[in-house]
């Protein structure tokens, strides 16, 4: 088969403004950073597909010991 070539040269205008707009949405990723949510218990904001770091439910589960969290934090400043 053969392989198809373009029928005429596109514009750089229609080139930029493509590729201008690939440029936006990870823009737009990097100010935002991860995508964020609700925690459903305790609604705090949290990153998508990821233990709450509030509380540490994840999918209606307790996913995170946060007593494990404190000690290390205890561990640190002692
Ligand atoms: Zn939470």
């Amino acid at each position: 088969m053969k392989k198809s070539t373009p029928k005429q040269q596109q514009p750089h205008s229609k080139t930029s403004r493509r590729y201008k707009s690939f440029r936006n949405f990870a823009r737009i990723r990097l100010e935002n950073g991860a995508a964020v949510t609700q925690c459903p218990k305790c609604k705090e904001a949290r990153q998508q597909h990821s233990a709450c770091p509030n509380c540490g439910y994840y999918n209606g589960r307790q996913a995170l010991s946060m007593e494990k969290k404190v000690e290390k934090i205890t561990k640190i400043k002692a």
